[in-house]
């Protein structure tokens, strides 16, 4: 069976502890390969390496830098077609979906901040009082990027780039569900002339190998994309050794539709950010909020359309959902439903898994659901579920509607849907969300601030914010 190393220093290396772990393919519930189960010996060569090509790629110009994120951006391009199938044999999503979005927007992440970086600079303050100030942004050292399963190498790419490019050497962690095309980028990256201990790869388990990431003391900052509860555990051990933290954590999103949108508009959408990805993108909208006036046809029409969606092998163009990520994940949303019928909540589709023959007899697969009748209190309406499982529920009044969709302890992103634009900007302004698409959703500038309010994350992602994140301010006054 083919096995996934640790990528150190350019070169593959077998774990230190010798033992893999098991990989999956969602779609069909067989194991397929196995990825390397690391610890702390596989981190520390890891660091070592990456604190032994620091210096030089420190000192090599932005240019330098830039031309070689472009190189990677390149060969990202060139391996498109096998990308997407490795992501989705990876995942469970759909091929067709990780080759419109998940390499496209890897390859994209390069480019952006290959861009980014040559415009990005410190700023200088002169006066006759306090003289000359020029402030230089230096690379941190080495740092730790950590990512979840649901966009494996969209997101791992998203934190890679900004740090490499501003001149710091990198220990990664993809997910232990989805290795695969994390340990591609690493083979992609030599290719494109990065060198060896710029980018160093450790695969293997959150508690093992992603503790010993957050805890080793030579890495300066974490970088983290994944669930609140692993953020909240990041940022104790990370605490005591003063680590910059960048906290990308759970949502639960609210999409705030009133009477007077444009329905058809709304209803296309509001379909792709329940239901895309099998509802496993942190961006999803899982607490629809809809004006009284609306409930009903919003209902039925939302109803016969998610009935319609075709959940089937990711192999195939016409499977508009395929497999969730995993058995434990498939258990998780399975008890959501069953929790949501426990509190009250009548399932008007879905709410069991879907059956496909053949191939993906034994996957993990869940027909879209919709859930309604419940308030805004309860555990379902509360709790991340990430899976294609929404809650229905009517509101009365702006300020109502805006109370609901703040009263969780998560604000990471918001769609509001209406016709009125004053009325727009005037909701946007009072949710506690650090993203909000105003009749429209995932729409991303990638030079704009990306990340959540409370327990949805700290700190902010994209264009300069992500190259600051990976940056020191050092201000050298002359007078
Ligand atoms: P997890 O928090 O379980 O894991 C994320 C990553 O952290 C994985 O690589 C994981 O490894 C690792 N990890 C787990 N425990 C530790 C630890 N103690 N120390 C260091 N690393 C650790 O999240 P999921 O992978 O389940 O991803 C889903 C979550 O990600 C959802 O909550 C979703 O909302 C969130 N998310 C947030 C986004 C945002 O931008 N705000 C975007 C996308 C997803 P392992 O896989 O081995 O457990």
């Amino acid at each position: 069976m083919e096995r996934i190393n640790n990528f150190i220093n350019g070169e593959w290396l077998e774990p230190v502890g010798g033992t893999y772990l098991d990989v999956f393919e969602p779609a069909t519930g067989k194991v397929y390969c196995e990825a390397a189960s690391s610890g702390k010996e596989d981190v520390d060569l890891a660091v070592q390496a990456a604190k032994i090509a620091f210096p030089e790629w420190a000192e090599t110009s932005k240019e330098s830098r830039s031309e070689i994120l472009h190189a990677i951006a390149d060969g990202i391009e060139a391996e498109l077609d096998q990308l997407a199938e490795y992501e989705s044999r990876d995942n469970g999503k759909p091929i067709w979906l990780a080759h419109s979005v998940d390499i496209p927007r890897a390859m994209t992440n390069f480019r952006v901040f290959a861009d980014a970086v040559m415009e990005f600079k410190g700023d200088t303050f002169s006066s006759e009082e306090f003289g000359e100030n020029t402030i230089h942004l230096n690379p941190l050292g080495v740092v730790g990027c950590i990512s979840p399963w649901n966009l494996p190498l969209y997101l791992f790419s998203w934190k890679i780039a900004p740090a490499i490019v501003t001149g710091n050497c990198v220990i990664g962690k993809p997910s232990e569900l989805t290795p695969y095309t994390a340990n591609e980028l690493g083979r992609i990256c030599k290719q494109a002339g990065l060198p060896d201990g710029v980018l160093n790869i450790i695969h293997g388990e959150g508690k093992f190998a992603g503790a010993a990431i957050t805890e080793h003391p030579d890495i300066k900052a974490i970088s983290f994309t994944g669930g609140t509860e692993t953020g909240k555990a990041i940022s104790k051990t990370a605490a005591p050794s003063f680590k910059k933290l960048s906290l990308e954590l759970g949502g639960k999103n609210p999409n705030i539709i009133f009477a007077d949108c444009d329905f058809e508009k709304m209803m296309e959408t509001t379909l792709r950010s329940s239901f895309s990805n099998q509802g496993q993108i942190c961006l999803c909208g899982s607490r629809i909020l809809i004006e009284k006036p609306l409930f009903n046809s919003f209902k039925d029409e939302f109803i016969q359309r998610t009935k319609q969606l075709e959940v089937g092998d990711p192999k195939r163009d016409d499977s508009q959902l395929s497999a969730v990520v995993s058995e434990a994940h498939f258990n998780k949303i399975m008890k959501y439903i069953g929790l949501a019928k426990k509190e009250g909540g009548t399932i008007l589709a879905g709410g069991t898994p879907a059956e496909i023959n053949g191939r993906c007899e034994n996957g993990w697969f869940i027909q879209p659901t919709i859930i309604e009748g419940l308030g805004v209190d309860c555990r379902t309406n509360q709790e991340e579920i990430f899976g294609p499982v929404v809650s229905l529920i009517p509101f009365e009044s702006e300020a109502e509607a805006i109370g609901m969709a703040n009263a969780t302890d998560y604000g990471l992103s918001a769609s509001i849907w209406t016709d009125d634009s004053e009325k727009a900007q005037r909701v946007a302004g009072k949710i506690d969300a650090g993203v909000i698409w105003l009749n429209c959703w995932m729409v991303r500038d990638l030079r704009t601030p990306f990340g959540g309010m409370k327990q949805s994350g700290l700190g902010r992602e994209g264009g300069v914010e992500a190259l600051r994140f990976f940056t020191e301010a050092k201000n050298v006054c002359i007078k």
